[in-house]
C-alpha cells in the first residue's frame, strides 16, 4: 500500500483562519486593536467582548481556561458571568481569534496564538508552553477514514519533573 505523504504543518492546515489584519490597521492601542480584531471577524464589539478581548489579547500570547479568564475579569472589575466567559471564548474560537487546545477532557485551554504550533503541558502546574511547529515532525500520520481529510494535528507533549 502506498503511504500517504507526510502532513505539512503549514498554517494553511488550520481549520479556521481569521480575517487578515491589513497593514496599518493596528495602532498599538490595545482597546482600538481589539475592536478592529472583532470587527474583522464579523463580531459586534459589545462591552463584554471588548473587555474579555482586551484581557485576552493585550498581554501577548497566552493560554487560558474559562476559569482563569473569569478570575482575571472579576479581578479587573468586569461584571461578567462564567457562562458568558465560556460563550465568548467559544465564539472567539469559532471565528479563529483563538485556538482551543485539548489537553485533557476536563479542561479546555484557549490559545491567543492561533498560528500553527504545538505544546508542552507541565502536568503539576497545569501550564502550557509553546513548541514551534518546526520542532515536531510527525513521521507517519494515520490514514483518515474514507471521505475525511486531516485538518490539523495537535501535539501535546506532557512533562513532569525528573525524579532525583
Ligand atoms: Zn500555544
Amino acid at each position: 500500500m502506498k503511504q500517504p505523504p507526510p502532513i505539512a504543518f503549514a498554517p494553511t492546515a488550520l481549520a479556521h483562519q481569521p480575517a487578515a489584519i491589513k497593514p496599518g490597521e493596528l495602532t498599538g492601542c490595545p482597546w482600538h486593536d481589539v475592536k478592529t480584531k472583532l470587527r474583522n471577524v464579523g463580531l459586534r464589539p459589545t462591552r463584554q467582548r471588548m473587555a474579555l478581548g482586551w484581557i485576552l489579547f493585550a498581554k501577548g500570547d497566552r493560554h487560558v481556561t474559562a476559569e482563569m479568564l473569569y478570575e482575571e475579569a472579576t479581578r479587573a472589575k468586569v461584571p461578567v458571568s462564567l457562562a458568558t466567559v465560556y460563550n465568548t471564548l467559544h465564539q472567539f474560537t469559532d471565528v479563529g481569534l483563538l485556538r482551543q487546545v485539548a489537553v485533557d477532557g476536563s479542561r479546555a485551554y484557549f490559545d491567543t496564538n492561533n498560528s500553527m504550533h504545538h505544546h508542552f503541558f507541565i502536568e503539576e502546574q497545569n501550564e502550557l508552553l509553546d513548541i514551534p511547529a518546526s520542532d515536531v515532525v510527525v513521521g507517519k500520520a494515520p490514514v483518515p477514514p474514507e471521505g475525511y481529510e486531516i485538518a490539523q494535528i495537535d501535539v501535546v507533549v506532557r512533562l513532569r519533573r525528573k525524579q532525583p
